[in-house]
């Protein structure tokens, strides 16, 4: 169990890339080294959930993690949910596993997602609308948004832009569109009980994402992809203010180390009394935790 009083801060957004057991399918390390080169990563191959754990460790700041399941619409075998969550209770002083459910699978897809919530210990689902090529609000993925609202817990949606698949040809075959913020406000329309995290400044839609989190109580914005030091000035103007309970730090880890995170973070014009919100208590408030 994290110690959530005296970790620094709750990184929100970050990936397990490298499944441990066996090697990625031909092609992905392809994908991989190309969206490692778009964030300017430090690394040649990414690192395991083991690694991830002890970077985290060394710096006491507790992580989210999860795995992507888009093997439907990528062709790229997913690192198993139950893998991931393994690894993280070997390191649960230190990680929070989330799980990645293709919506596609519909109603096995819903029954996945109780198992791990009951069974595996998972805090929360990522999904990935590009990656898994689907519209949010598109009623095939709603069976899994039932199984996840009846766990409590909460989803996070890619939304914006993605370094996945980006200056390779068509773009790996990744698609944009589905990543608009807007489509998620039906989802907490439908689902006013599901807590939403809307991941990255959603360019180009940040203004859409800003209005959906201001009009949904149960939406909130992680603040990971991106370098503070990009942030467009109506992001940090509503973090200051109407959204300061609603947004999260997150790094988006291993494309970004929260080290470099944190750096932009200071010197970016956030007011003083939003900032430990932002590193800590809005994370807390949303995972149900005290410290
Ligand atoms: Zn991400």
């Amino acid at each position: 169990m994290v110690d959530f009083k005296s970790i620094r801060a709750i990184d929100i957004h970050t990936h397990a890339e490298e499944p441990c057991g066996l090697h990625a399918d031909d092609g992905y390390d392809e994908l991989q080294t190309t969206m490692a080169k778009y964030f300017r990563a430090p690394w040649a191959h990414p690192p395991t959930i083991p690694e991830t754990a002890a970077h985290y460790r060394s710096m006491n700041i507790a992580a989210v993690i999860f795995p992507v399941d888009a093997e439907r619409e990528t062709g790229f075998r997913r690192y198993k949910n139950e893998e991931v969550a393994e690894l993280c209770a070997q390191n649960s002083d230190i990680l929070i596993p989330f799980a990645s459910i293709d919506p596609h699978k519909g109603k096995l897809g819903a029954r996945e997602a109780r198992n791990l919530v009951e069974h595996h210990g998972v805090q929360g689902f990522k999904l990935h609308p590009t990656m898994q090529g689907f519209y949010p609000n598109d009623r095939l993925a709603y069976p899994l948004y039932e199984a996840i609202a009846e766990s409590g817990k909460p989803a996070l949606f890619h939304t914006g832009q993605t370094g996945v698949g980006a200056g390779m040809p068509g773009g790996n075959g990744m698609k944009l569109k589905y990543s608009n913020p807007m489509f998620i406000d039906d989802v907490a329309a439908d689902f006013p009980d599901m807590n939403i995290i809307l991941a990255h400044p959603s360019f180009p839609w940040q203004e859409e994402a800003l209005a959906v989190a201001t009009h949904k109580p149960n939406v909130y914005i992680d603040l990971s992809g991106w370098s503070p030091k990009y942030f467009p000035p109506i992001l940090i103007r509503y973090a200051n203010t109407v959204l300061k309970h609603k947004m999260l730090f997150g790094s988006d880890w291993p494309m970004i180390a929260p080290e470099r995170w944190l750096t932009a973070f200071e010197d970016a014009e956030f007011k003083e009394e939003v900032r430990p919100l932002i590193l800590k208590q809005n994370a807390m408030q949303l995972l149900g935790v005290t410290g």
